[in-house]
This record gives C-alpha cells, structure tokens and sequence, in this order.
C-alpha cells in the first residue's frame, strides 16, 4: 500500500484518507484529518501544540510510539505547511 506523509501533521496516510480540496478532488498532500473542503479544519494548530498532540497519541492512546512521535516531531519544520510560517 502506498503511503503519504501528511505536509501538516507529519504522519503517513493512504489514499483513502486523503485531504479534499474545494472542487472535490483529493488532496496528496495533506490528510483528511487536516485538510477538507479546500481548507485546514484547525486554523489555529501550531507546530508546538502538533508536538504536544504526537506526544499525547504516543503516551496516553498508545496511538503510535514514543519513538515515532519524535521523529515526526523532529521533522515537523520540514513540512510544507509549517516551512512556510517560517520563511
Ligand atoms: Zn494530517
């Protein structure tokens, strides 16, 4: 199975969670979790509160691994979506 890494939350996803963009068509970059509609479905998510999310789905739902968070929390500055707040 072919698998993406969100531009926004850093984790992989695959074709059937796919952010939407306004027209309906499906958006590689971005998971549904993140982007629906043409638009980011939280406006004010932050890189630091990501962290704090990744860290949470590692330590409290067992979601992913206290390992995985971190690496995903150490590229979080490379993704599209946050490499832009910067510039
Ligand atoms: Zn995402």
């Amino acid at each position: 199975m072919e698998h993406l890494t969100c531009q926004s939350c850093g984790l992989p996803f695959t074709k059937e969670s796919m952010g939407v963009n306004r027209n309906e068509t499906k958006n590689e970059e971005y998971c549904i979790g993140c982007f629906d509609k043409g638009e980011f479905t939280d406006h004010s998510l932050t890189m630091h509160k990501l962290e704090v999310k990744l860290v949470e789905m590692a330590e409290v739902h067992n979601e992913i691994t206290l390992e995985e968070a971190q690496i995903v929390i150490r590229e979080l500055p490379y993704l599209r979506r946050w490499h832009m707040s910067i510039m």
